[in-house]
């Protein structure tokens, strides 16, 4: 694809954009003025989509009108609700249906799985995580280590790139795999990293962690619905995702776990277990002993917050029409064509630090500031720009290819370009 750096390019790309209906499905926050802001954190928080609020109206009128009946009764009954969303979901992130709930939240859900993936004994019990991996993650896996009786000093191998250089290099993350092999316990790495904005091989570094007899898992909060995954493919043992960033679905809400479906019918995984994991003909039994779902959903804990899975299934809805495949193809255009523009500034004091093949990243850019003070950032977003700052020099932006247009990513780096002269 030839780019253009002109406005009415932009526009034309928008014009012919066979994705650009599905801005006017979402709320798109305004200054004071009323003007539309420029949105690029959907890779924090995803835009509310419009038809959320009859999906969540649809729930509160059914418990008006059924009470505890709801269960059963309500246009979406209660009891196998979460049921609904499976099937979307297992297609946004490339997995079997067996292998696919949603449940909770990301670090609690994180740390589930550790509970049944991460099984040290002294001799193998170290676990591998990016240096610079998102804090929740880093706290999740020192504490296991701690609740393990092991040191972290000790325990956590921390993937570090090489010196002068921000991106980890696949070959150096396969060669300390293999130098680990026999300690090694756990990998638990982003698939998209939430700082870089680099994705990782899965499928490779899945491969190594199994060959020296590792579980690996990956924490996909930056790649379900940015990324096309393949998660039953790349035959990682779990993964773990929130609804709340490209999936729009509200703050705080409900996460994502996928358990390969080779571990669907092993009932000797340890887990930690609630009722709505048991075997749901006979759930309300309330019998004693234990009886496990086949598949993921044999580690759910509690009833689900339905208020919540009504926003995630209004969202699955606009992805199901939207197709994965499509939206990645036109991520890759939008978010290769504010590369191209942010490179024809030619100025020296911003670098992109996220890789520049698309293969390798996903909607995120992350552009390093040179001797940045927060500034540039700050004038940004005082001209409409809802952008991340992440200390201590990165603005990160995310053109999301469901409500992001040409035109945003052409007026960003307009502003982009000017607020570097103001700020240097
Ligand atoms: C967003 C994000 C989280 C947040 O975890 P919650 O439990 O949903 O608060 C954790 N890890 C990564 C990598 C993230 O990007």
């Amino acid at each position: 694809m030839q780019f253009e750096n002109s406005f009415p390019f932009a526009e034309a790309m928008d014009n012919k954009d066979p994705l650009k209906i599905f801005r006017s499905y979402f709320y798109i926050p305004k200054d004071k003025q009323g003007q539309e802001l420029i949105y690029l954190t959907g890779n924090s928080l995803g835009l509310q989509p419009k038809s959320t609020f009859d999906h969540i109206n649809q729930e509160l009128l059914d418990w008006e009108k059924y009470g505890v009946e709801g269960h059963l009764h309500a246009k979406n009954p209660w009891l196998p609700y979460h049921e609904f969303l499976t099937n979307s979901m297992a297609d946004v992130v490339g997995a079997k249906p067996i292998e696919v709930v949603v449940m909770n939240t990301l670090s609690v859900n994180l740390h589930l799985m550790m509970v049944s993936f991460y099984r040290p004994t002294q001799r193998r019990f170290k676990i591998m995580i990016e240096s610079d991996a998102f804090p929740s993650d880093k706290y999740a896996v020192q504490s296991q280590l701690r609740f393990h009786g092991f040191d972290v000093g000790e325990g956590l191998i921390e993937l570090k790139p090489r010196s002068g250089e921000e991106l980890l290099r696949t070959e150096d993350i396969l060669e300390s795999i293999e130098a680990n092999g026999s300690e090694l316990s756990l990998i638990i790495l982003g698939n998209t990293n939430y700082y870089t904005g680099q994705a990782f091989d899965m499928k490779a570094i899945t491969q190594a962690g199994h060959s020296v007899g590792s579980k690996v898992g990956f924490d996909c909060a930056h790649g379900a619905g940015n990324l096309l995954l393949d998660l039953h493919d790349t035959n990682c043992d779990f993964a773990v995702w929130c609804s709340y960033k490209y999936l729009n679905s509200g703050p705080g809400s409900l996460g994502g776990v996928f358990v390969h479906e080779r571990h669907s019918h092993d009932t000797t995984i340890p887990r930690f277990e609630g009722w709505w994991g048991h075997n749901k003909s006979t759930r309300f039994g309330m019998r004693d002993d234990f009886d496990p779902m086949p598949g993921v959903e044999a580690w759910q804990l509690s009833n689900p917050p339905i208020l919540s899975m009504a926003a995630i299934m209004s969202s699955l809805k606009i992805f199901a029409e939207a197709r994965m495949e499509r939206l990645r193809q036109k991520s890759e255009q939008l978010t290769g064509y504010m590369a191209y523009l942010v490179s024809e500034l030619k100025n020296d004091s911003i670098k992109i630090i996220t890789p520049s093949e698309p293969a390798h990243r996903g909607s995120q850019l992350s552009i390093q500031v040179k001797n940045a003070d927060k500034k540039l950032f700050e004038w940004l977003a005082s001209n409409g720009v809802v952008a991340d700052w992440r200390e201590p020099d990165v603005i990160r932006v995310a053109p999301v290819p469901l409500y992001n247009s040409y035109v945003d990513v052409h007026k960003f780096v307009e502003l982009l370009n000017k607020g570097l002269v103001v700020h240097n």
